[in-house]
């Protein structure tokens, strides 16, 4: 690692020990990340690369790199991505919380549904002051996210007029709606605030957010009320009414809704989000996640989530490939919601968020919602971050 006074004094007396004047001082890149395994699915790479920073965005993705840097990452040995995109985590809850997900790698997340009408300008808040692209969903209950209790044990939490309010006074930062449709948060309301929440979305074209698993209604009653680039969040969810029939089969219901441009998101979570026989069910039914995300809050790292490079490692374990489950992280995550249109790839010319990771190999132990462990051999660790072309602080 060298810096620029360290390049500057090597240059100047380099010149004087040859008796010339230096030329150009000036580093053609400010940053070189250097010879990672650099995976990119939005360029259907993965190689060993240098990537070249210049002006906060990619300037180069090659192998060895010629033109000097102000900074330079080794990063031999380890994984390069671009920055991770998490599209279910509740980071708005505090200030606290932006700051602690970027030293993970996540430079973009969304805030899904902590706050409804009545505390989302907080939440908006701390979207707006994170150090990297904080979006949030708007609960479609005017309270938010009550743990324990429901939001939407009484429907007329969730009111449609409300929403809107709260969507328009925070356009620059609300990205959709969320409902959460489980029996224990909803009772037997799930398919009424869930007409509500596309009624309050509607005129702003915004997409909708839903957590099953263990709701009142079945799938095939649920996912006629979703439209294209609405996301299903606990995709994994267990029964009663989750992805799988009783059998163990996937409702035809639910691959069609796929077909017609549903998401279907991981959002690890600690309580009944799921367990291991039905993710194991559904990849081997091919039903793999388009986005992976973590239900992250402050508290994650002493839960099974631990960060979101541990969830997407869980993934390995079920034999999907690698760049298929950075994808879910990076790129098919930027492709959920338009804010994140240029990030997720390191093509040239993108923002330069980067997420630097470790694939190590050894024993480790996964966790579901329901106590299950499974051993898995790999484990993608966070680090090191690249946010606008600056390395994030990794203490
Ligand atoms: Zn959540």
């Amino acid at each position: 690692m060298m810096n620029r006074r360290q390049l500057i004094s090597s240059a100047v007396a380099g010149a004087a020990l040859h008796g010339r004047v230096p030329k150009a001082l000036a580093a053609t890149y400010e940053l070189i990340i250097k010879g990672g395994r650099v995976i990119d699915p939005s360029m259907d790479l993965d190689a060993v690369r240098d990537v070249a920073i210049a002006g906060g965005k990619i300037a180069a993705v090659e192998a060895n790199i010629a033109g000097d840097a102000t900074e330079t990452i080794d990063a031999r040995g380890r994984t390069v991505a671009a920055g991770l995109i998490d599209i279910h985590t509740h980071a708005g809850r505090s200030k606290e919380g932006p700051p602690l997900l970027l030293k993970d790698g996540v430079t973009g997340w969304v805030d899904a549904g902590s706050g409804g009408a009545d505390n989302i300008d907080a939440v908006a808040a701390v979207a707006r002051g994170a150090p990297q692209i904080g979006r949030v969903l708007v609960n479609i209950a005017r309270t938010g996210v009550i743990s324990p209790g429901g939001e939407l044990h009484d429907i007329n939490a969730a009111n449609v007029a409300l929403a809107q309010g709260a969507i328009a006074r925070n356009r620059d930062v609300v990205v959709g709606v969320k409902a959460r449709l489980s029996e224990n948060v909803a009772g037997t309301n799930d398919l009424e605030a869930l007409r509500r929440a596309q009624e309050a979305a509607a005129p702003f074209n915004l997409p909708v957010m839903i957590h099953i698993g263990q709701s009142f209604s079945p799938m095939r009653a649920i996912l006629p009320l979703l439209k294209r680039g609405d996301i299903v969040t606990h995709m994994y969810a267990p029964a009663p009414n989750g992805i799988l029939d009783e059998k163990g089969r996937l409702f035809p219901d639910v691959t069609a809704a796929r077909r017609r441009g549903i998401i279907f998101d991981f959002g690890n979570g600690v309580l009944d989000h799921f367990d291991w026989a039905t993710v194991e069910r559904a990849t081997k039914q091919g039903f793999w996640p388009d986005t992976i995300s973590t239900d992250w809050n402050v508290m994650s790292k002493t839960t099974g989530v631990v960060d979101l490079p541990n969830v997407m490692s869980k993934f390995i374990m079920f034999g999907i490939p690698l760049d298929r489950i950075i994808a879910c992280a990076t790129v098919n995550a930027a492709r959920v919601f338009p804010s994140f249109d240029d990030r997720g790839t390191l093509n040239v010319g993108a923002p330069a968020d980067v997420a630097i990771m470790e694939l190590s190999e050894g024993a480790f132990e996964f966790l579901d919602n329901y106590k299950g462990t499974r051993p898995g051999r790999q484990r993608l660790f966070p680090a090191g971050t690249v946010l606008a072309g600056k390395e994030v602080p990794r203490a």
